[in-house]
């Protein structure tokens, strides 16, 4: 069996790239959605294990001094960080394997991974962005403001990343993920088991 492609998506908070995962799992086939750790607080309407897996600063800790992560980071006073062990089987399983992370989380998978392919998602313009982080409601003023700050910092980063999507139309901007991941799927690389199996059969002829 093949390995599927280990994708990386970030964007600014409010993009729609949370939104954009959950589609892309419940509508297409072959994709594998990592579960990240964090001492974020739940959100109205999140539940542990199913967006994130919910830790104290202690928890996080002691799964850091374990080794558990890929990569962690901290964001906006909270940490954040990939389990290991999920993404490494699901790969093995032939899955795409979807990491929905901050920049320097990416930075630091395609130093460990240089065949992930890291995705930038763009809202259609700076001003949608802010209405849809006030729009979603999860978040006080301070924190809105905080994240629109990050912000900032991140639209300096966007050339790290290989490809862009711009979330308008939430079908539409879908179906060109699932199509980009399709395509990189195609690699010779990545196909090099199935093609060194019809070279046997071809040398036999
Ligand atoms: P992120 O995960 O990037 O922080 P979310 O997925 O939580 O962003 O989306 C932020 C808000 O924008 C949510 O209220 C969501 O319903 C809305 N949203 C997401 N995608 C679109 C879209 N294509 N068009 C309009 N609203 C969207
Ligand atoms: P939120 O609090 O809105 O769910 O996430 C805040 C930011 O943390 C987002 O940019 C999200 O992509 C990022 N994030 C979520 N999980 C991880 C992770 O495991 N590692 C890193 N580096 N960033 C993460």
């Amino acid at each position: 069996m093949n390995k599927g492609v280990l994708v990386v998506i970030s964007g600014f908070s409010g993009s729609g790239k949370g939104t954009m995962m959950k589609e892309l799992v419940s509508n297409y086939e072959g994709y594998a959605l990592s579960i990240s750790a964090t001492t974020r607080k739940p959100r109205e309407g999140e539940e542990d294990g199913r967006e994130y897996f919910f830790k104290t600063e202690e928890e996080f800790k002691k799964m850091i001094n374990e080794d558990a992560f890929l990569e962690h980071a901290c964001y906006v006073g909270n940490y954040y960080g990939t389990p290991k062990a999920y993404v490494e089987k699901m790969l093995n399983e032939g899955k795409n394997v979807l990491l929905e992370i901050e920049i320097q989380g990416a930075l630091n998978i395609k130093k460990q991974m240089p065949d992930a392919a890291l995705i930038f998602i763009l809202p259609p313009s700076a001003e949608e962005l802010k209405r849809r982080l006030i729009g979603r409601g999860t978040e006080s003023m301070d924190v809105i403001e905080a994240r629109l700050n990050r912000a900032k910092e991140e639209a300096e980063g966007i050339e790290n990343y290989d490809y862009v999507i711009v979330n308008d139309k939430l079908d539409e901007s879908v179906a060109a993920l699932d199509n980009l991941i399709t395509g990189l799927k195609c690699g010779t690389f990545r196909n090099i088991d199935f093609i060194n199996k019809i070279r046997d059969g071809v040398k036999r002829f």
